[in-house]
């Protein structure tokens, strides 16, 4: 059995306040109906490191049933690793039975190259611990006794300042390849380093990542890029070879864009993006995939018009091509690629400054998203510098003054019945 280090309140200094009452709440229920029950993972980590925890997970040896005669609120999903939601109104924590490694069971649960399938056995603490990811991320909080319970010294990581991968880090990437995207996403969210040890293989087994659902690669595209800390997440990708697993399209770019535009355009929208998610503004996954395909669909574009096609249609055909190659990595719902096509197209509408148009245009539901982006390719360096400040000065001023605007801007480009811009 794995040995474990209890560290006492003098030694982390966790208090039972920091931790959320609703969690709290569960703890000393499930305690005191007899079970063992910690509080988990990236709180506890959080929580020792001074940040304040984005959710407070719970781990227990009650099984879902169990945990739901205790509290009656618990809703039971997922049919591969049930779990329990315990819901205080609308909101709920989530409570997980402990689970053995993979390993422990002979049914089948790794399949050929090493890959968990199945990951549904229940276990002890001790074998719960040893199942995650980072050291860092496997260590209980006893609200009981104020210990926190370490079997895989994540606590000396945590004072270390490194990401350590419980086990073997080959076998432990190919069991779960998304290992890999967790460890520079909490690289660039705590500012810790990977150990040597666990730093070693990625480069090399980047590639099976290719195996990971691009369903799930949505949702850890989301949290890598959505997190606070894109622009240096979008380095330290790159740097472990794993960005272009995720956006081949935008990998090339990188490579062909010898302008550097490209490079600009991604670094000025993820700072961007961080400023915006640092004070608590909205952001778009749309906004990130259009900024991602950007190059690609102007040079799509050109190869569509310069083949004959209108201009607006040259837009459409390069955004189905790339967001079709883009979807074989990850998928991006729907409802978000239908707005980064819309981004795209609306890029053209920026040279009609007619003054019912130009109203229309800034009345359109994605203007905003539109206009942004537009003024980003004009920091990056396309000749667009004009049209970003008429834009920016015609949402500020009144109705009189944005008369005046439209009867001024000269050289809005006529267009002939096809739709298609009169060649000088
Ligand atoms: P965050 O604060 O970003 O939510 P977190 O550590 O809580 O970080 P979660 O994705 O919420 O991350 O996962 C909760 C816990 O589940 C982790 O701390 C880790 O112990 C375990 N875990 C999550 N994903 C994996 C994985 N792919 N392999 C092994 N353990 C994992
Ligand atoms: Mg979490």
């Amino acid at each position: 059995m794995t040995d474990v280090v209890r560290i006492p309140f003098s030694e982390h200094g966790i208090t039972e306040k920091q931790i959320c009452k609703k969690a709290r709440t569960i703890l000393k229920a499930l305690t005191k109906a007899g079970y063992e029950a910690y509080l988990v993972g990236g709180a506890v980590r959080d929580l020792l490191l001074d940040k304040q925890p984005k959710d407070f997970d719970i781990a227990t040896n009650a099984h879902p049933e169990q945990i739901k005669q205790v509290l009656p609120s618990t809703r039971i999903i997922g049919r591969r690793f049930r779990l329990a939601h315990v819901h205080f109104g609308r909101d709920y924590l989530e409570v997980a039975t402990f689970r053995a490694p993979h390993n422990k069971s002979d049914k089948g649960q790794v399949s050929n190259d090493g890959r968990i399938i199945h990951d549904n056995v229940y276990g002890t603490v001790a074998e719960d611990a040893v199942r995650r990811d980072f050291t860092i991320n496997a260590l209980f909080y006893d609200l009981k006794t104020g210990d926190v319970l370490d079997f895989v010294g994540g606590m000396k990581d945590i004072e270390a300042r490194q990401l350590r991968l419980i086990g073997d880090p080959d076998v432990r990437y190919r069991e779960d390849p998304v290992r890999m995207l967790r460890g520079i996403r909490f690289m660039a969210k705590l500012d810790f380093s990977l150990e040597p040890q666990t730093e070693a293989p990625i480069c090399e087994m980047s590639g099976l990542l290719s195996q990971i659902a691009p369903a799930r690669l949505f949702d850890e595209t989301l949290k890598l890029f959505h997190s606070g800390q894109g622009l240096m997440t979008l380095d330290l990708l790159r740097q472990y070879n794993l960005f272009s697993c995720l956006f081949p399209l935008a990998e090339q770019s990188f490579i062909d864009d010898k302008t550097k535009q490209f490079d600009t355009l991604v670094r000025a929208a993820l700072a961007n993006t961080d400023k915006r998610i640092r004070s608590g503004k909205p952001v778009t996954p749309a906004f990130l995939f259009a900024v991602m395909l950007w190059h690609q669909v102007q040079q799509g574009s050109k190869f569509y018009r310069d083949s004959g096609n209108p201009d607006l249609q040259s837009v459409h055909l390069a955004a189905s091509d790339a967001l079709g190659l883009q979807v074989k990595s990850i998928a991006i719902p729907r409802r978000f690629s239908n707005v980064t096509r819309e981004i795209w197209t609306m890029q053209g509408r920026f040279q009609f400054k007619a003054c019912r148009r130009s109203i229309n245009f800034t009345n359109n539901k994605r203007f905003r998203a539109a206009y942004d982006f537009m003024c980003l390719r004009a920091v990056s360096g396309e000749p667009l510098q004009d049209d970003c400040e008429w834009w920016t000065l015609f949402q500020e001023v009144d109705a009189d003054e944005q008369l005046e605007m439209c009867n001024k801007a000269k050289g809005s480009p006529r267009r002939n019945r096809s739709g298609r811009r009169r060649r000088k």
